[in-house]
């Protein structure tokens, strides 16, 4: 890993003052060592000249299935309960341990290309064990953990679980992956959503999810149907429900979160549970648009995340801060949300979210060196004479000015150039691996 020095960038710290300044960043092992004006070192491994480029802390999503990036293009145009039942968990039922390899590396040479460096990640029920060797061959930062679903009708056989071996296969992954790659990666529970899950899976998480300090990451509260459903079966609403059986705590991560009500943002708030806005995503299959203000506005942290290939289409944070922002707007008017707010989101709120707010999400000495550096020297992002920052990356920038990219201190894409994915490989057998996946349908 060694050290690297990146000389003569504009560095947008995100920090709690929001530091913008023009330097050198040094980074010595996977750690941000220096941050200075003309830093002096005698002996680096590498050095990168910025000069003019963008320094920015890699982004962060808080909701990602690298599982379903082979299913881009295999779900559009449906309702929520529909793409579940007739597309995503058939494809998910035919993957073996070489599709869900493949679908991982695609994914994540996508997010890589595009800025994010960490990710909250669910897999599908099966072959969870190739998520994570893709995790751990590609270097990026990882909090991931294979679905659990154990309960409701029309589920492929292939994806349904007994309980007990759901809990079972999810402490094996546990005890292998959370920690690897030197903490690089780390475990969460992942029941699917509470329609897919019985009681007493739930509990099981809650219970070994405080025994062993890890995330539980979870949907709720996305769709009107899916609500419905888990008032009828359990005669509460969502979040209610999983306060009323103790998962309702700090370690909480859910997606979407769209129809809470009074009560429900109540417990969000007094829990400490986080949250994880997907616009895309709900754009796409029109769940609705989440009150993303009024929540950070509680104090409720909020984090951003793509959701899965087939529901969005892609993996992009530069788009989804752009409808972050865009949406409330439609909303609750212009003023809302401004790039600034969308920014720390997509980077230190998604540290947050993930518990992880001392090691990522901004360019600090002593934290972990997740960089990005962007290139703004085209038409899209000019002029520069007096540039609003985050009005330039949030608004104009895309995710095509994406440079170079480190993980953890290793330069994992150098001048757009993917140095730890294969790229030809990774596209070619994603082609081979969902040819022979639809085969098996
Ligand atoms: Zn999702």
């Amino acid at each position: 890993m060694g050290s690297t020095l990146i000389r003569n960038a504009v560095i947008m710290t995100m920090n709690e003052t929001n530091d913008i300044l023009v330097g050198d960043v040094l980074v010595i092992g996977n750690q941000i060592a220096q941050i200075g004006a003309n830093i002096q070192v005698t002996d680096v491994d590498r050095v990168i000249e910025a000069g003019g480029k963008v320094l920015l802390p890699g982004f962060i999503q808080t909701h990602i299935h690298l599982c379903q990036t082979l299913f881009r293009g295999r779900a559009d145009d449906l309702e929520l309960i529909d793409w579940l039942r007739t597309r995503i968990w058939p494809l998910e039922a035919a993957h073996n341990e070489d599709s869900v390899y493949y679908s991982a590396m695609l994914g994540i040479g996508e997010l890589i290309r595009s800025g994010t460096t960490t990710i909250l990640d669910m897999e599908t029920v099966n072959h969870t064990e190739s998520a994570f060797q893709a995790i751990l061959e590609s270097g990026i930062r990882a909090v991931s953990g294979k679905v659990m679903m154990d309960h409701g009708t029309e589920v492929p056989l292939a994806l349904q679980e007994k309980t007990e071996q759901s809990l079972k296969e999810s402490v094996e992954l546990l005890e292998k992956w959370h920690g690897a790659a030197g903490g690089r990666i780390e475990y969460a529970f992942c029941p699917r959503f509470v329609v897919s899950c019985t009681e007493e899976l739930l509990i099981g998480v809650r219970d070994l999810s405080a025994q062993y300090g890890v995330k539980v990451h979870t949907h709720a509260s996305e769709n009107r149907e899916e609500i419905s459903i888990v008032e009828s079966e359990r005669g509460l609403r969502n979040v209610v429900y999983l306060d009323h059986i103790g998962l309702a705590k700090p370690n909480l991560i859910l997606a979407h979160s769209i129809w809470l009500d009074e009560e429900e943002k109540r417990i969000i708030k007094e829990r400490g549970v986080k949250v994880t806005h997907c616009p895309g995503s709900n754009l796409k299959l029109a769940s609705g648009v989440a009150e993303v203000p009024e929540l950070l506005k509680e104090g409720i942290d909020v984090g951003i995340g793509a959701d899965g290939a087939p529901c969005n289409n892609n993996l992009d944070m530069f788009q989804e801060m752009r409808l972050t922002a865009f949406i409330q707007k439609v909303k609750h008017g212009p003023t809302v949300m401004n790039a600034k707010t969308v920014l720390q989101m997509a980077t230190m709120g998604g540290a947050r979210v993930l518990g992880l707010e001392d090691k990522i999400g901004s360019i600090e000495v002593g934290k972990l060196a997740d960089l990005q550096l962007l290139d703004l020297e085209d038409f899209h992002v000019y002029p520069s004479f007096d540039a609003d920052w985050y009005s330039r990356v949030v608004y104009a920038a895309t995710r095509g000015d994406v440079d170079t990219v480190m993980i953890d201190g290793q330069v994992v894409m150098e001048s757009r150039i993917m140095k730890t994915i294969d790229k030809p490989l990774v596209l070619r057998e994603a082609d081979r691996t969902l040819k022979e996946l639809l085969a098996r349908l």
